[in-house]
């Protein structure tokens, strides 16, 4: 059984029964974690306190250098740690390679930005006087992690955490603690307590996190309900918080589109990793005059997808993560079909596999707004399909959610491609290319979306404080009063 990482040292005691990690390909249970106590969170945050008088002192250049030799580390244990990511989530192999990769590159990224950023110098009131502005880090920040990406999401919050000169405390999801435990590895570069992991639930280490006075910042990525929960705990406290939440993105296709190009498009932004990604493409709208040879064309496509357990290198399609993951999506195509919906492929377990949680590459016609299948998260490999006519109505459907996350449009039109960018509230526009995200462009969402944003600058601010000096370098008597001088 895998215990906390606190302070540099594995530690924690098991007062509860511990928490199974289950393969979502064969369904067994392969390792145990703590499912941890106030007290637990209690000794990361003394911990993480202890290690911020000491990484807040360092230059940011020597804090650079520490971020990437994390980056050397893990990308020596890339292959380990990629296996790991796949036996925990069920995530293919060569999709969890790519995310180790990303993560060296984060940290790299973000070890360059930190010793880069700077404040500012203002105008002074006086000639005697000096004015700055400083970016100062905040403290301790609790960055709380979903299942569907555990390295990635956590590396986005803890890299520029840590370049600004915070330390962290990282709650993963109880369904995949075990990579990001196995980066202990990593950060044990870091001085003891820069970096603290401690397993369990969010009820009950999530919440003590959240509402420990001497944490400071919650970055948060899940639901959309935890993240309302969390926005509450942390209004109460005035605590900073930033939060990525779900998503129901659309995907509008334009006639002059490649027909083939936009059908491979559409299935990839609807399946990777089965589905189960925030900026899934879960509504799609392609225009009437294209809509039958598209359609036609994803169905084909669709039935390429190799579906298998994720550890085989030739699976495209691996095991959602839980049976009750799948059940959601069977309980979306269910109510679809019995209100209209026509199944055009998938739609249901694929055969031949005894154990895990497989679905089918679904895709989905005759479908209207108010399925469940168009308003509410799905997240899993389905792509329902409507049709419009005119672009305007493409667009008004495309905003036609309480989400903003992200939006694909496919299109060679460069002035629709201008409205579209102008006009749908959503935090991530892609054109042409949907689902590629860059470490330099900030990332999160508008409306029920979220608050605030990863990467990029914008990324690396969200960890720093601002505050504003005033120095006058002679020590003159003043009147007892004297006034403002605005001119
Ligand atoms: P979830 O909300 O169930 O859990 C996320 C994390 O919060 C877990 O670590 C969980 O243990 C913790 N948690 C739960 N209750 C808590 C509480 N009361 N206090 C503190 N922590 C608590 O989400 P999930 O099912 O793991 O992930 C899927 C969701 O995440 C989807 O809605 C998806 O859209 C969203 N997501 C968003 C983004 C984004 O960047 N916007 C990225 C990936 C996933």
């Amino acid at each position: 059984m895998k215990q906390h990482w606190i302070g540099g040292a594995w530690m924690g005691q098991a007062i509860r029964e511990p928490i199974d990690i289950i393969n979502p390909a064969t369904e067994e249970v392969f390792e145990q974690v703590l499912d941890g106590s106030r007290a637990d969170a209690d000794a990361a945050v003394v911990a993480a306190n202890k290690a911020f008088g000491v990484w807040r002192r360092m230059t940011a250049v020597s804090r650079g250098e520490l971020l990437h030799e994390v980056a050397d580390r893990l990308k020596a244990r890339t292959e380990e740690i990629a296996r790991l990511l796949t036996m925990e989530g069920g995530k293919p192999l060569r999709e969890n390679l790519d995310e180790v990769g990303w993560c060296v590159a984060c940290f790299r990224y973000y070890a360059e930005l930190g010793r880069n950023s700077r404040g500012r110098v203002i105008p002074s009131i006086e000639s005697t006087q000096l004015s700055m502005v400083l970016k100062e880090p905040y403290g301790v920040v609790v960055c709380i992690v979903p299942y569907n990406y555990p390295l990635l999401l956590m590396v986005w919050k803890v890299a520029p955490a840590l370049a600004a000169g915070n330390t962290v405390i990282i709650k993963p999801s109880s369904i995949t603690p075990l990579a990001t435990l196995a980066l202990s590895a990593c950060f044990e570069v870091l001085p003891p307590g820069t970096v603290n992991i401690v397993t369990g639930s969010g009820e009950a280490i999530g919440h003590a996190l959240v509402t420990h006075p001497d944490t400071h910042v919650v970055a948060f990525t899940g639901s959309a309900g935890t993240g309302r929960k969390i926005a509450c705990l942390c209004a109460e406290r005035f605590k900073k918080v930033t939060l990525e939440l779900g998503g129901k993105d659309p995907f509008v296709v334009c006639e002059d589109s490649d027909i083939n190009v936009a059908a491979r498009a559409v299935a990839w932004a609807a399946c990777l990793n089965a589905g189960q990604v925030c900026t899934s493409s879960e509504r799609i709208y392609v225009q009437r005059t294209i809509a039958d040879r598209f359609l036609e064309a994803l169905v084909n496509f669709m039935g390429t997808l190799r579906i298998g357990p994720g550890i085989e290198p030739s699976t495209d399609i691996g095991p959602l993560a839980r049976d009750r993951y799948r059940r959601n999506v069977e309980e979306h195509v269910e109510e679809a079909r019995k209100r209209g919906a026509v199944v055009l492929t998938g739609g249901k377990r694929p055969a031949g596999f005894q154990k895990g949680y497989y679905y089918e590459p679904t895709v989905l016609a005759n479908v209207t707004s108010s399925m469940r299948v168009m308003t509410e998260e799905t997240f899993g490999p389905v792509a329902p399909v409507m049709v419009y006519d005119d672009f305007d109505e493409a667009i008004r459907l495309a905003q036609g959610t309480q989400y903003g996350l992200g939006a694909v449009l496919f299109t060679r039109d460069a002035l629709k491609a201008k409205t579209f960018f102008e006009e749908v509230k959503a935090g991530t526009i892609w054109i042409n290319d949907p689902l590629t995200d860059n470490d330099a462009g900030p990332f999160g969402g508008m409306k029920m979306s979220g608050l605030g944003r990863e990467l990029g600058l914008e990324g690396l601010e969200e960890f720093m404080e601002t505050k504003h000096v005033h120095w006058d370098f002679v020590q003159q008597e003043k009147p007892w009063w004297y006034p403002y001088k605005r001119e």
